[in-house]
Formats: C-alpha cells, structure tokens, sequence
C-alpha cells in the first residue's frame, strides 16, 4: 500500500530549544537569553559545550551541554533534529568570521531545514519565533516521510532497465 509522502510531526508546547553562538556572538545570545529567561525557563535547553557553559552560568537557566561546536556539538544537535529531540533552534552565527567547522554549521542548518526546525540565524529572527503564538501551543508541521522515500528509491533503483 502506498504510504504518505508527508507525516505530521508535533512540536510540543514545551519545546526542545538548541542555543548555540559562535564566539563573536555569544554575548549577544546571553544577552538575548537573559531578556528572554521567563519564557525560556519553561523550555527544555540544551548547546553546544562552551555556548552551554556560559548561559548556564551567566543566566539562572539550566542548559544540557553537547560537544563544543568544532568538536562536533553541532553534529549531535542535528543528530537530535532527525531523533525528534530538538525542535527549536536558536544560532547565532557570525557572518564576519571564518570557522573552522563550517561544514557542520551548513549541515546543522540544512537538517533543520529538511525537518522543518524553526531556526534563528541572528537576533531580529530570535525575537520573531520567542515572541510567536505558537511559544505556547503545540504546533504541527509535515515532514517528508523517509520510509517511504527509502521504499521509493529502493523500487526505483532495482527496477529493470
Ligand atoms: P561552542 O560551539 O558553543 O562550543 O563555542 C559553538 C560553535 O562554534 O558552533
């Protein structure tokens, strides 16, 4: 039987926010945190290693630490995405700076997109999502049904010529 293309995924009304910066932005984003802690508070936090350590300890915010980013934090947070355990992601990244993992930035970025994670790349953005209707709501969203593209490409690629 033919399988839906699309499946419907929930972001829950507490949600599983990623907060990550690169260096010349991480105080802008504990800056950010800080003026935004009574609505984080009642979300699930998690970051790469030093971007973590430093709201944590800088806002009265727990926040789970992965990896610090060039070591591959922000691999393990797109792991997350396709697990369905990061919902949200906040990322400030500087556009100023060259860095040295740039690959998994682009990835992070592009399983967000493919799952169809809310993502802020700069503060204006980050303001636009935490002040959005659906902060407090669950929000459903489709998602590309993987298995059943497996099953697609599997027939495709073993049909005879
Ligand atoms: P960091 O990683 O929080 O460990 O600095 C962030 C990044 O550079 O991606």
């Amino acid at each position: 039987m033919q399988q839906p293309q699309y499946i419907t995924f929930t972001i829950e009304k507490q949600k599983h926010i990623a907060l990550i910066a690169h260096d010349g932005k991480k105080k802008e984003l504990i800056e950010w945190c800080k003026a935004n802690q009574e609505i984080l508070k009642h979300h699930f936090l998690c970051g790469t290693g030093t971007t973590a350590k430093l709201i944590a300890d800088y806002t009265d915010l727990p926040v789970r630490a992965y990896n610090s980013g060039p070591l591959g934090g922000d691999q393990q947070i797109g792991a997350k995405i396709t697990e369905g355990q990061v919902d949200f992601v906040i990322f400030f990244s500087d556009p100023l700076e060259a860095q040295p993992h740039d690959p998994d930035v682009k990835a992070l970025l592009r399983i967000a997109q493919v799952y169809d994670i809310p993502i802020a790349n700069n503060r204006a953005t980050a303001d636009f999502l935490i002040t959005s209707k659906y902060m407090d709501t669950e929000y459903e969203h489709k998602v590309m049904n993987f298995k059943e593209s497996i099953a697609q490409r599997v027939s495709a690629l073993m049909q005879e010529d």
